[in-house]
């Protein structure tokens, strides 16, 4: 009777606008995904249960947030990356601990993904990790992974890895010169992107429709047609809605 009705309340439409940038949430995405995401191209909305699961993960991050304020250890939250960068995103906290400053990205895993991380985080966490630890000029690092199922904790204290950053940005950049110059879409991808991947990302992938045709125009719009506009700076002060892939467990 109820819950049904909850489905309904919960799910919701994934609204995504064209824009000129990328998240650093998307280090580690199918390059196709990311520019299938960045053109607008529809996808399924979100169903109750997952948006529910989605819910979960940022009460945890809210909880753990406030833990560190009671603390008083944190220096800044939700901290964007300075303009003008390849890469959009807000750290999730920097805390002082012992005189240093530490990067925080709080993750919630599934019981069995939080069962993998025994001796490091995973490996798209450790990337993002790495680019806010880069673009804040901070040396050091903590995943602060939560299991979702019984709230015990795992971390991973993570220094500056410059080798990992430059490979990620110089990715990144071709992906932005395939994409906003050639505006081509990516090929598919080989074993060099698939080795950032930690599950198979073509299962939950609402674009598959599109990537089998090689599509590269949204439906009904012609690839002569004016684009939309890109999203401004204004629009970036909203926070980044989390997306079907932001956990796939
Ligand atoms: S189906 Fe697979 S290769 Fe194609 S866009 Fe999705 S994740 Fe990428």
């Amino acid at each position: 009777m109820l819950i049904d009705k909850l489905d309904q309340y919960f799910q919701r439409e994934e609204r995504s606008w064209p824009r000129d940038y990328f998240y650093v949430s998307e280090v580690g995405k199918c390059p196709r995904q990311i520019y299938y995401a960045i053109k607008g191209f529809p996808r399924p909305p979100l169903d109750g249960l997952t948006a529910r699961k989605l819910a979960v993960g940022d009460d945890a991050h809210r909880r753990l947030v406030q833990a560190l304020y009671g603390m008083g250890i944190v220096v800044a939250a939700e901290a964007p990356i300075p303009p003008g960068n390849l890469f959009h995103g807000r750290c999730d906290v920097i805390v002082s601990l012992d005189g240093k400053n530490y990067v925080v990205e709080i993750k919630t895993a599934h019981p069995y993904s939080f069962d993998q991380m025994t001796s490091g985080p995973r490996r798209d966490h450790y990337l993002q990790l790495q680019l806010y630890l880069h673009y804040f000029g901070i040396p050091q690092g903590i995943v602060l992974a939560e299991n979702k199922a019984t709230q015990e904790l795992r971390e991973f204290v993570v220094p500056l890895d410059k080798e990992e950053v430059s490979r990620v940005i110089h990715a990144f950049e071709r992906l932005q010169r395939t994409i906003f110059v050639e505006g081509r879409l990516p090929p598919l991808p080989g074993q060099e992107e698939k080795r950032d991947w930690e599950y198979d990302q073509c299962r939950y992938c609402p674009y598959v429709p599109f990537c089998n045709e090689d599509a590269a125009d949204p439906p009904g719009r012609a690839a002569a047609e004016e684009p939309e506009p890109v999203r401004t700076a204004a629009d970036e002060e909203r926070a980044v809605p989390p997306t079907l892939f932001d956990d796939p467990s």
